[in-house]
């Protein structure tokens, strides 16, 4: 059930109608809006009867939800999500970008990496400090000693630090020293590191499953935004397919079947989305132009030297040719692209 209120509608009418939900059991979740504010509820296992709810001082309309999701929808939130991490936003009019190598590997590596991309005018740093490898006998990250040299970067370079999270208690970890929880591809349905993500008040960046359909992809962004956690940002990243080509097939076609769902920023990881470094910067083209809110890219300073990830990363000098690229794209394309989903506005 959505409960749509009036553009009139006071705070004390907005807080009688969250008390009611809470009370009948439920959880409320309402969003402001550019015009109205609406309720989400989520906790009913069957359909709850709206009517109560219609007579109600400041209410407009109550409306039956029938989509399995309840919370990423534009019909809850008109306006696009604008995910902001202190200065920086992602979703908004700046394309976002969220760079470096695929794990911190020594306090050299990621600080001649942090250097590059700040230079570039990157505001995130990516790095792995627990990774998840297949193989188990394959480098799998600093784990804590990584942490100190996130921290130093933080702070030299001013820079905003994603980091994925592996197991629950690295999102305690992630609060303590960083700034952004990423889910990776092969946790998208782990629902209770999601509901603990979801009890973060630090954004989230959720990567698309390997193997996952989109209606998948967004359940597990509900699973976080549940929990109260509506900072969420989603991360198309490619999927399995036939093609042996690439590592994955970089599905772009998700940004604007997300658009129509969904007001959540949508980035586009052309870096796991190819799994070469050739291809990389065609396909972040390519993800700019369709409308992607921002990219994620590895980077190392020594590629052919990486401990993971190493043939898909670029090197500095063709990650700033590709910012330089990327940039002049979002110009022609972010006013074609927000004019396309209704309401948005950045
Ligand atoms: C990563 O970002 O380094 C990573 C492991 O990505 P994914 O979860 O998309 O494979
Ligand atoms: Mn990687």
């Amino acid at each position: 059930m959505l409960i749509v209120m009036k553009p009139s509608a006071s705070a004390r009418e907005i807080d009688a109608v969250v008390n009611l939900i809470e009370a009948i059991g439920l959880r409320a979740h309402p969003m402001p809006g550019a015009t109205r504010t609406a309720i989400g509820t989520t906790g009913n296992q069957g359909p709850i009867d709206g009517r109560r709810f219609e007579n109600l001082p400041g209410v407009a309309e109550v409306i039956r939800v029938t989509k399995p999701y309840k919370l990423i929808t534009l019909d809850l939130r008109p306006e696009k999500t604008i995910v902001r991490v202190g200065d920086a936003t992602i979703g908004g009019k700046e394309l976002a970008i969220i760079a470096g190598p695929c794990a911190i590997e020594s306090r050299d590596q990621a600080f001649a990496v942090a250097e590059a991309v700040q230079q570039s005018g990157a505001r995130f740093f990516r790095g792995g400090v627990w990774k998840p490898r297949s193989s188990p006998y394959a480098f799998q990250g600093l784990g804590e000693k990584g942490w100190e040299i996130m921290a130093e970067i933080r702070k030299t370079f001013g820079l905003k630090i994603v980091t994925e999270a592996l197991e629950e208690p690295h999102i305690s970890l992630i609060e303590q020293y960083g700034d952004v929880i990423q889910i990776g591809a092969r946790s998208m349905q782990n629902f209770s590191l999601l509901r603990k993500a979801g009890r973060s008040k630090l954004p989230v960046l959720l990567k698309r499953g390997m193997a996952a359909t989109l209606e998948e992809w967004l359940l597990a962004a509900e699973y976080i935004m549940a929990e109260g956690n509506y900072n969420v940002i989603l991360c198309e990243r490619g999927v399995r397919t036939f093609a042996q080509h690439t590592r994955n097939t970089l599905d772009l076609a998700s940004v604007p079947a997300i658009r129509r769902i969904s007001h959540l920023p949508v980035i586009v990881d052309p870096s796991h989305g190819t799994g070469s470094a050739y291809m990389v910067t065609p396909l972040a083209r390519a993800g700019v132009a369709v409308g992607a809110d921002g990219l994620m890219v590895e980077v190392h300073n020594q590629p052919e030297l990486a401990l993971s990830d190493g043939a898909q990363a670029l090197t500095p000098s063709e990650y700033a040719q590709l910012i330089t690229e990327v940039r002049a794209i979002r110009e022609v394309a972010a006013p074609v692209c927000q004019g396309e989903s209704k309401g948005e506005h950045a």
